[in-house]
């Protein structure tokens, strides 16, 4: 890579090298099985710990609890701008071992893939960030260059169960180690669609998570004598209210610039139109386009509020009529936009004095991360530079990521998955027969490394 006007001095690594390195590294990752529970990180971790000592980079090793790891690396810029943070989990989620075609932890290459629990989600970016902390030391700094930043390389545990041992416990234990202006995380997507490496979706802003209660109250007595009342009825008419129910569009300045980016290369002529739509100013063409789109639930996710009905719970006895029954709903707020507000809306849809709206859940709001930043445009440059047709698009997840911590805490923080993929190798995740492409290993890897040269120049 020719970095013009920096003082990278840098030759573009030996990529062929670098592949088979990476893939060595996910491979033996792979191998060491941290499945979540129970965990058992600190074996990745040690890994790591021997890979980038021996490279000669500075490391730091903790154990928050017994066989959990926090680990964190550093390539020390010159300090004339903020330090850039790449970070990945060294958990994974269980297996179901008798729909696997292959040994989830042999890391068996077959087909052009390489299998195994972890090869995505994210064992995989691992490998990518661990060898881009490599091919830094010895392609820049070790040939006399120089980094603007401090790079750190991060990797946690409990990512998969909440987090306790985790981001969070860096933040509380060793902030000085992981304060960054930039962060890097997973959480994109970089979207093969017909065939055709179309996106790189960049996540920047997520979704909010709460927990909302809807209780019925009524008159309780032996079920031998039906009640009008029945809370369990009454609870049932709330629910299909709320169901009927659809929160107004609301369109966050991530959402219409990733509507605008990918109408450019979307497919199908209609919803090509409908994201136009959607990204103009005029809300008669918002409406418009929105009612084609929210056909999609995933656009639809990312255009307004979501509620999902997830428990229930009434009743302790079949002849009992009981005089509270509650619903739980999950619901998801878009970053800036008040839940109470969404609950007074639901109270509003479901009326009458005898059904409660509760929030017994408050998710936390966080700033999106600028999509014009220099760390964005980073990311930009170097997807383009290895797929110039590539659309390079800010993204607003409806799940929940470690970032939104990040976001609060004052850093800007993107999610990535720089593995080029199409939908069925990215439902994997989480699934059976998870698996990377080898050649998707290997772009992932250069994007990342990229990425990091450039926003470190
Ligand atoms: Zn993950």
């Amino acid at each position: 890579m020719t970095l013009a006007g920096t003082s990278i001095t840098a030759q573009e690594p030996d990529w062929a090298a670098a592949h088979k390195e990476t893939l060595g590294h996910l491979q033996t990752m792979i191998r060491l099985n941290t499945v979540n529970p129970p965990g058992n990180e600190m074996q990745v971790a040690k890994y790591l710990e021997s890979t980038l000592k021996t490279a000669g980079i500075e490391t730091h090793l903790f154990e928050p609890a017994p066989g959990r790891a926090a680990f964190v690396a550093r390539l020390k810029g010159n300090g004339s701008k903020q330090p850039v943070l790449i970070m990945g989990h060294m958990d994974v989620v269980g297996v179901e071992r008798a729909k696997w075609s292959v040994d989830p932890f042999a890391a068996e290459i077959k087909d052009g893939y390489v299998y195994g629990r972890g090869a995505i989600d994210d064992k995989g970016m691992l490998s990518a960030n661990l060898e881009t902390m490599l091919l830094l030391k010895r392609n820049v700094i070790d040939k006399g260059g120089s980094l603007s930043r401090d790079v750190i390389f991060v990797a946690n545990s409990d990512e998969e169960q909440g987090g306790d041992f985790g981001m969070g416990w860096l933040i509380e234990h060793h902030p000085e180690l992981i304060k960054a202006e930039f962060a890097l995380n997973e959480g994109g997507r970089t979207r093969i669609v017909g065939g055709k490496l179309l996106y790189v979706a960049v996540q920047n802003t997520e979704k909010v998570s709460h927990v909302v209660n809807v209780t019925a109250h009524g008159p309780g007595g032996h079920a031998s004598i039906p009640l009008e009342g029945n809370v369990i009825t009454r609870l049932g008419r709330a629910l299909a209210k709320i169901a009927e129910h659809k929160e107004p569009l609301f369109l966050t300045p991530t959402t219409r610039e990733f509507f605008s980016q990918l109408s450019n290369v979307w497919q199908n002529k209609e919803e090509k139109l409908a994201m136009a739509d959607v990204a103009s100013t005029d809300t008669r063409r918002q409406q418009r386009g929105s009612r084609v789109l929210e056909k999609i639930p995933v656009f639809n996710a990312v255009m307004r509020t979501g509620v999902s009905p997830t428990m229930l719970e009434g009743g302790i006895r079949t002849n009992v009529i009981p005089t509270d029954a509650t619903a739980k709903l999950n619901v998801r707020t878009l970053p800036g936009q008040s839940i109470d507000t969404v609950v007074a809306r639901l109270k509003k849809v479901i009326g009458g004095p005898l059904v409660d709206v509760t929030i017994s859940d408050r998710g936390e709001d966080s700033p999106a991360s600028d999509f014009h930043s220099p760390m964005f445009n980073a990311i930009r440059e170097s997807a383009q530079s290895l797929e110039p047709s590539l659309a390079v698009v800010p993204y607003l997840s409806t799940g929940a990521t470690d970032s939104a911590r990040l976001r609060v805490w004052g850093m800007q923080a993107f999610g990535l998955l720089p593995f080029p993929m199409n939908q069925d190798d990215e439902d994997r995740m989480h699934g059976n027969d998870e698996r990377v492409p080898l050649r998707s290993l290997e772009f992932g890897t250069k994007m990342i490394y990229g990425a990091i040269a450039r926003v470190a120049r």
